[in-house]
């Protein structure tokens, strides 16, 4: 395409001035930015041909990898740095007088994702690009990402997201390789060559249109695909109201569902997850018949891996298609399907397993539910031979009771691998939460602990400390992240511990900057920058910090010889528009930070920010900036995080419970680079089993505890009147459930601890490397060859 700065500008002035109608001279920044994503998709175009045709002539396995979320971020510099022309095209543009930090803050963050789930989906699709290994992506391309937050009087307030608006630059839509996917209707039976066979009659059908987006590896050949799908009005079927069915169907991909832990029974979410099945299936096995080889083979080219139960009915959908298009009896059906689908489980937490009332899923999906109830009976049959009589355990296994189908159940039986993604979260999986499928089969359990892929989270996001590193043990951990360990060798080089020293000030004061552009807030880039950043969620415990921030701030005013070191609290979270409780807790936050940032005593040793709208985008320049990561949940309750990962990359230091992937970092750190507090998970698990914390108790016998509750109602915060009534009844009235209370003191003590530490700068950066080292283990390039060789048995191509 291009090989140099001269060609590069030649091609983007022509391009420029045929696009946009215009000369150079008047065009706009978002003119260069389309103009440049169109030319980077055009300079891929070969590759992701090529690497189509390599798939479709090799023999070689391919895996499929269907997620509700694909939460992505911006595309430009990453796809950019991937390709190897970032220094070219920067360069070249800059002569041009276009700043190409400019043009990358006009791209839309593409978020199609909540948080920890639908960013693992964009990593590993990083991941298996970067190996060279043949796996592709399948999503909804919702109109409206996850919402934008505003705050307005320290409330969250929702505004539809609109990544879209200036058409997106990197998708190309396939009209011709659309789908038809049926809803409601009826199931008719007739017999065919004395077989009994189902058509789906009367059906409302929605047309799926796919868009597809080029996944570039990092310096190399391979361009894998991520297929989003957009739901249409199919043109076909004549309908009475022609209107309601259009908006009815677009609805299907119009927004996002914001929330990754309720399902509110709604039958809107029941049709996204069938459309993102049902498509993606057809489309899987429409490429797989062009290849006539038989069908009992499918398990050997094809692997399909379902990302947490949004996707499960894969499992019914490709029994149908086996069944009723390639009229296959049941058991060989079912032999092909167990072979081919895998399934991650991303929680324990009950309220996010996810159950459908019988008396909605029938109707909606009539065929897929007869198929669901058949593989329940096949199931519940086989548990009474292995236990006949046991009927506490069918019921508790049974995939439809109550008149409910569970998901997980149906994945648990359905699939050939389940795992956790932490060791601790798998542990928890075999022995407590599905310990009665870990007894029916055991060799499906298996841990993949998370990763993230180091070349967004620091390749690209923290270019200073890249190249520091680059320029201690040279390129390889580019490639091979685990050479990051190298780096203790410097663990006494006082010349190299400086400069890491001075990348990070540098990235604080950088950060500070921002803050203040955006915010007017002055923060001091000396003070350390504890940054708390997430979803907001109970067993989170952004309450937790809040309530120590508080109690800081109480002693800066009870005791005038009390000195804190400077500390800056770095809050980003959103919470779902309809979580009432998590709402509160953002109202909290945004009080504290008013009172504390507006009383002139305490500015020069405590800060408060609660950066709004909190997204990939404000990661990324977060991260790099940031020495104290919080990650503090109620142990037990987090499967594994990813937030820890980055952060810890970046070099900030862990204040966290012995929970998710926290302990394997610890592991990896040792305990003397970690500052582990509070209860462990089978502490908290004894506690839910056994009883025996009663949360008053602590309020009535430590008085820090009691004043900063008593805060929460006291009229302490002016003009909240009874706001925090809630929170105070949480944590007495219903007896703390996620032991905020009860780690108190312990969290305390533990920053005390870190301030100790960071004093000792010395120290601190020392402890600081060790976590960069470490950190290695936790790219998602390690992750996805995991899967590649355990689960999906797939190989570069
Ligand atoms: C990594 C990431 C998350 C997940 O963070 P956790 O701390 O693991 O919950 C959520 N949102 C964004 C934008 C992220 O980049």
């Amino acid at each position: 395409m291009f090989s140099n700065k001269q060609e590069f500008q030649q091609a983007f002035l022509k391009r420029l001035e045929m696009l946009c109608g215009k000369p150079f001279k008047e065009s706009t920044k978002n003119d260069h930015f389309l103009t440049l994503g169109q030319m980077i998709r055009e300079h891929v175009s070969s590759n992701w041909i090529h690497t189509k045709e390599k798939y479709r002539t090799s023999q070689e396995k391919q895996v499929y990898y269907l997620s509700i979320e694909f939460l992505l971020g911006r595309l430009l510099r990453h796809n950019l740095m991937n390709l190897g022309i970032e220094e070219l095209v920067e360069g070249g543009l800059q002569e041009l007088g276009v700043d190409l930090e400019e043009l990358e803050e006009i791209e839309s963050d593409a978020g199609l994702g909540n948080g920890g789930l639908g960013r693992l989906a964009a990593c590993f699709l990083d991941s298996l690009s970067s190996l060279n290994l043949p796996g592709h992506g399948c999503g909804i391309r919702y109109r409206h990402g996850l919402f934008e937050q505003k705050f307005v009087d320290g409330y969250q307030v929702e505004l539809p997201e609109q990544w879209l608006r200036y058409g997106q630059v990197w998708e190309i839509r396939k009209t011709d390789l659309a789908v038809e996917v049926p809803f409601w209707g009826e199931i008719e039976s007739y017999f065919e060559n004395n077989r009994l066979s189902f058509r789906h009659i009367n059906a409302e059908v929605v047309t799926a249109v796919p868009y597809d987006l080029p996944v570039i590896g990092y310096h190399t050949d391979t361009v894998n695909t991520l297929r989003l799908w957009s739901a249409e009005p199919s043109p076909y079927p004549f309908y009475q109201d022609v209107m309601k069915y259009k908006r009815e169907t677009e609805a299907i991909s119009e927004f996002l569902y914001p929330d990754d832990t309720h399902d509110d029974g709604k039958i809107l979410r029941l049709k996204q997850q069938y459309l993102l099945v049902s498509a993606s299936i057809r489309s899987i096995i429409r490429s797989f018949r062009a290849t006539h080889r038989p069908i009992n083979e499918l398990p050997n080219r094809i692997a399909i891996h379902i990302n947490d139960t949004h996707p499960v009915m894969a499992i019914p959908e490709l029994m149908r298609i086996l069944l009723d298009e390639e009229k296959l009896g049941w058991e060989e059906a079912w032999d092909i399907t167990t072979n081919t689908i895998s399934y991650t489980n991303h929680t324990t937490l009950s309220e996010a397993l996810e159950k459908w009332p019988v008396r909605l899923f029938k109707p909606l999906l009539p065929r897929i539910y007869m198929i669901i109830e058949e593989i329940n009976r096949r199931f519940c049959e086989k548990l009474w031979e292995i236990n006949p009589g046991d009927w506490d355990r069918i019921h508790n296994m049974s995939i439809i009771v109550n008149d409910e189908v569970k998901m997980a159940h149906l994945a648990l039986v359905g699939s050939y691998s389940v795992n956790g993604v932490a060791q601790i979260h798998t542990d928890i999986l075999k022995n407590r939460e599905m310990n009665l499928f870990y007894q029916v089969f055991p060799e499906k359990f298996n841990n993949k602990t998370n990763g993230i892929t180091h070349r967004r989270w620091l390749l690209k996001s923290n270019p200073k400390l890249s190249s520091l590193i680059t320029s201690a043990i040279g390129t390889g951990w580019i490639q091979s992240p685990q050479e990051l360990i190298k780096l203790t060798e410097f663990k006494e080089d006082k010349g190299f511990l400086d400069k890491l020293q001075s990348v990070k000030q540098e990235n604080k004061e950088r950060f500070s900057q921002r803050v203040f552009e955006q915010t007017g807030i002055t923060i001091d880039p000396h003070s350390i920058f504890d940054v708390h950043v997430k979803r907001l969620h109970a067993y989170k415990r952004q309450l937790l910090n809040v309530l120590h921030i508080m109690h800081l701030y109480n002693r800066l005013k009870e005791d005038s010889s009390f000195r804190l070191y400077p500390r800056t609290f770095i809050f980003g979270a959103k919470a779902s528009p309809g979580y009432y409780y998590a709402k509160k807790i953002i109202k909290l936050i945004n009080t504290v930070a008013e009172k504390i940032n507006g009383d002139p005593a305490v500015q020069d040793q405590l800060k408060v920010v609660f950066l709004e709208n909190y997204r990939v985008s404000v990661a990324e320049e977060l991260f790099p900036a940031a020495d104290v990561s919080e990650q503090i949940s109620t142990a037990s309750k987090e499967a594994s995080g990813t937030g820890n990962m980055k952060l810890m990359m970046n070099g900030a230091l862990t204040v966290g419970t012995l929970d998710g992937a926290n302990v394997e970092i610890k592991e990896r750190v040792g305990l003397e680079n970690i500052f582990i507090f509070g209860l462990t998970a089978e502490e908290v698990l004894h506690f839910y089993q056994k009883g025996g914390y009663h949360s008053m108790e602590y309020y009535h016998h430590d008085k820090k505890i009691r004043h900063v509750i008593d805060q929460l109602t006291n009229g302490y915060f002016p003009d909240v009147d009874d706001e925090f009534e809630p929170i105070y009844d949480s944590l007495l009235i219903q007896n703390d459930q996620y032991f905020v209370l009860r780690d108190f003191d312990s969290y305390v003590s533990i920053h005390k601890e870190v301030e100790r530490k960071f004093k000792n700068r010395d120290q601190w950066i020392k402890m600081s490397l060790q976590n960069i080292a470490a950190s290695g283990y936790f790219s998602s390039d390690r992750t996805i060859k995991e899967y590649a060789d355990d689960i999906w048995k797939i190989k570069p191509v």
